[in-house]
Formats: C-alpha cells, sequence, structure tokens
C-alpha cells in the first residue's frame, strides 16, 4: 500500500479530522490508507456538508475514495429503499469495477450494498440484482440506458449523483447518455462532478447540473506527478519492438506497462514478448471484457510481468506498484500520455517512464512537452541498444 510522503514525515490532516464516522474510517483502515490525499482532505468533508462538488483530479489523486467515502457515509440509514440513492457513473467498465471494488470495501463498514452496471457481461443478472436492491449503482453510460429503457432500474430515489471522469465521458460521445439518465434522476440531489480538468470549454455541456459548487483543483491540468523520472529514446519505428525487448531484459521485465497505439499493434506486440519468453498479458478494445478482466487481474496479482495496452487502460485502472512504463508509441493526445505514466509512481511511490520517439513522432512529444512544461530527459541507459540509428531530432539542448 502507499504511504503518502506528507504521512511519512508525520504532517498533514489526519482521516478522523475530515468528519466521517466510525464506520468509514474502519473502512480507511481496511483499504490501507494512512491520511488522505489532498483531493480527499478538500471533498470529503464538503461532500459531508452536502454541498456540490466540482474536482479536478486525475485517477491516482485518490478520487475514488473522496466521493465513495463520505457519500457511503451520508445515505443514512432510515428508510432503506429497494431502489439505489446513490449512482456513479463513469466512462469505462475499467473504472466501474475498480470504483464498485472500492464500494464494497466501504460498504461493508459502512452497511451499503454496492453493484457494478456495465456493458460487456449478461443483462440478467444485473437486472436480478437490482431487483433485489442495493443503495448505491455504479454504472458505465450504455448499460445504465438499456436497463431504464427496459424499465429495469429507478432512479427516483436517488439522493447523490456522481458524474466520474466527466471531460472523457463528453470525450467517448456519452453527453445524450448523461442527459438521459440526469432527467431520471430527481431535482433536488447532491451533484459531484470528477474530471481531468475542469476547463469551462470542455465541461460546458454538464457544467450546470452541479449547483454553486465547491471547486476543488488539486493538480493542474497536465500534471506529472514529481515522483516520475521521464525519459525519451530516439528510435527508428521498425526498431521499436526489438528496442523494448532490450529494454526489459536491462531493466528488469517485472510490473512493466507497456503503451502502444492500436489493438493490432499491441496484440502483435504481445504474442511477440511471449515467443521471446516474457509473462505477457494484453488489454486491448479487441479483447472481451473477460479477457480484459483476466489479463489485469493476472498483472494485479503478479502472475503476469509485462501488461501490453492501448489507452483503453491508461485512465483510472488501478494497477499498483507499476515498476515503469514504457511507451513504444507518442501518443497523440497529450492527456493520454499524462494518463499513461500516472500508472506508475503512484500515490507517493517512486517511477519511472521512457517513451520511445520515432522522428514523425518528435511533434506530438513536443505537444506532450508543453502540456506538462517539461523537457523529457534522454533516457541515460541507451549505451548499446541498437535504435536503427535515427536522425539526431531530438533536441540538442536536452540533458539526461
Ligand atoms: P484513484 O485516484 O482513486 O484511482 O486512486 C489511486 C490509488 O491511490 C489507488 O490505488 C488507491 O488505492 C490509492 N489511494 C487512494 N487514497 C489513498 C490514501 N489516502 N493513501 C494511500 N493510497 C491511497
Amino acid at each position: 500500500m502507499y504511504v503518502r510522503e506528507e504521512a511519512r514525515k508525520g504532517e498533514g490532516t489526519s482521516f478522523r479530522e475530515l468528519g466521517l464516522s466510525p464506520e468509514a474510517l474502519e473502512a480507511v483502515e481496511k483499504l490501507g490508507y494512512n491520511s488522505p490525499t489532498p483531493v480527499q482532505e478538500a471533498v470529503i468533508p464538503a461532500v459531508l456538508d452536502g454541498r456540490n462538488v466540482m474536482a479536478a483530479a486525475q485517477t491516482g489523486t485518490g478520487k475514488t475514495a473522496a466521493f465513495l467515502l463520505p457519500v457511503l457515509d451520508r445515505l443514512g440509514s432510515e428508510g432503506r429503499k429497494r431502489a439505489p440513492r446513490g449512482l456513479v457513473v463513469t466512462p469505462t467498465r475499467e473504472l466501474a469495477f475498480q470504483i464498485a471494488r472500492v464500494a464494497e470495501v466501504v460498504g461493508s463498514s459502512t452497511g451499503y450494498r454496492s453493484l457494478a452496471i456495465v456493458g460487456g457481461v449478461g443483462m440478467e443478472s444485473q437486472r436480478k440484482q437490482l431487483e433485489r436492491g442495493c443503495d448505491i449503482v455504479v454504472a458505465t453510460p450504455g448499460r445504465l440506458i438499456d436497463l431504464l429503457d427496459r424499465g429495469c432500474v429507478e432512479l427516483s430515489a436517488v439522493e447523490v449523483l456522481v458524474l466520474d471522469e466527466a471531460d472523457r465521458m463528453l470525450d467517448m460521445g456519452f453527453l445524450p447518455s448523461v442527459q438521459t439518465i440526469v432527467k431520471q434522476v430527481p431535482h433536488r440531489r447532491q451533484t459531484l462532478l470528477f474530471s481531468a480538468t475542469l476547463g469551462d470549454e470542455v465541461l460546458k455541456p454538464i457544467v450546470s447540473l452541479a449547483k454553486d459548487p465547491v471547486r476543488v483543483e488539486v493538480s493542474p491540468q497536465g500534471s506529472v506527478a514529481e515522483s516520475i523520472e521521464q525519459y525519451v529514446l530516439a528510435v527508428v519505428p521498425e526498431a521499436k519492438k526489438r528496442v523494448l525487448v532490450e529494454v526489459l531484459r536491462r531493466e528488469g521485465s517485472r510490473r512493466v506497462l507497456v503503451f502502444v497505439r492500436g489493438k493490432h499493434r499491441a496484440e502483435h506486440l504481445s504474442r511477440i514478448l511471449c515467443k521471446k519468453g516474457f509473462s505477457c498479458g494484453a488489454v486491448h478494445g479487441n479483447r472481451t471484457q473477460g479477457q480484459r478482466s483476466r489479463a489485469l487481474a493476472q498483472f494485479g496479482a503478479g502472475k503476469t510481468d509485462v501488461l501490453v495496452a492501448t489507452d483503453v487502460l491508461a485512465r483510472g485502472v488501478d494497477v499498483s506498484e507499476v515498476a515503469y512504463v514504457v511507451n513504444l508509441d507518442v501518443p497523440h493526445e497529450p492527456e493520454a500520455y499524462v494518463h499513461r505514466i500516472g500508472r506508475t509512481g503512484r500515490a507517493g511511490e517512486r517511477g519511472w517512464a521512457l517513451t520511445l520517439c520515432s522522428k514523425e513522432e518528435y511533434a506530438d512529444l513536443r505537444r506532450i512537452e508543453r502540456l506538462t512544461g517539461t523537457t523529457i530527459a534522454p533516457y541515460p541507459r541507451a549505451d548499446g541498444i541498437d535504435c536503427g540509428e535515427p536522425e539526431p531530432f531530438l533536441d540538442s539542448k536536452r540533458r539526461p
């Protein structure tokens, strides 16, 4: 588990001071957290106060517990109904499962039942579980709408609505779904909106959902945790896979995440790595939900060493203790870079990331550097690695 820097120094606020009940504090203990992250420090008291919240918090900041702890502390125990009183909407299945896992731990202390409603798995069992009743639903928009259309889920008792990774949901075209869902939720409710950025343009279509919110902005957009060292290595495109193999041999292949552009490339790479003798799993859009969950679980449990993924995984998925991240390709979207490398060095751990960059990708690398306000240093241990003799396109002023 993670121990934040402040906790080690014995500084900072304690969970106890945030106003959580003894049951919720017991949940904190079960989760193994020593002291609240900055997002938790700001969000938990506001939610307990019944305020609406808009928080700029990306994955890795502890945002999940920031909303689940107070929400699952505050639903109250009176008049338990079968219909859910808390609703969390999140863009991807992985995120939904991850949130539901934390909700289960918290709920086991505070006495609330949670349920994940996601696509890619049978609808019938979800319908039956909804019939049996639950207190909080964690859903992806598509499946929730399917169940709403069939009259299988009732949202009129919802007291708290959480829109998680709201910018991402809009990016993925979920605005109409979110609007349909919100229409079914009572007007009088508490709304918590989490997004990587609170940029007005980005959130414009939904910003009015959280009236008079407490605004929380802990990490500026595009910020990379200081605990992550970032490196770049210039390579020709054809050399990338063999460079990766060499890096894995030199740096060790335990708990390594490799991000790749495109599902076919991800599949191909994972086959090559397996052939080379690495224990390797893959997570990308061409895999079924079951395969994705299995690959993640095996990586999580340390049964596979290397996990190859497309950006499906970059946001949100909670894989801890990642030794380092390799970007086989530079992502087009600079924000994706921040999310990708955010998988290492989480919540105070140290980590590092290496990006393999071809000449064609240099413009994308520069956009990342502008967003993050950093100049990525050349990989210092490249001696003897055959990168295919790329032209010297990396800025010569870069210093290791
Ligand atoms: P999240 O941003 O919610 O995805 O959380 C990122 C990671 O930080 C997860 O692995 C959490 O288990 C962990 N985490 C969340 N809150 C704390 C905390 N207060 N102390 C230590 N680790 C935490």
